[in-house]
């Protein structure tokens, strides 16, 4: 399942805490910034671990699927 991970960059410091605490390597440093270069990978909201580490709390997980309204294409609009 799809999964949305987001650092809001108004608030993270790139300390890399996240990168060190996440167990299936969502995050990388690139680029003098942390990035997300592996969401499919996370364990979805039932983890949160990088969450719980980031102590700026400029991580958000998600469960990426539950919005069919964001779902791409299929031309189903205006249901
Ligand atoms: S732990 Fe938080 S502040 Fe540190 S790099 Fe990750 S997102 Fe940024
Ligand atoms: S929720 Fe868990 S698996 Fe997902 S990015 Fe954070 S630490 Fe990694």
């Amino acid at each position: 399942m799809a999964r949305i991970v987001e650092i809001d960059y108004r608030k993270c410091v790139h300390c890399q805490d996240c990168i060190g605490v996440c167990p299936v390597g969502v995050y990388k440093f690139v680029g003098k910034r942390v990035r997300v270069v592996d969401p499919k990978s996370c364990l979805g909201p039932s983890c949160q671990m990088c969450a719980d580490a980031c102590w700026k709390m400029a991580i958000t997980v998600e469960s990426g699927s539950p919005d069919p309204a964001l779902a791409t294409g299929a031309g189903a609009e205006g249901h």
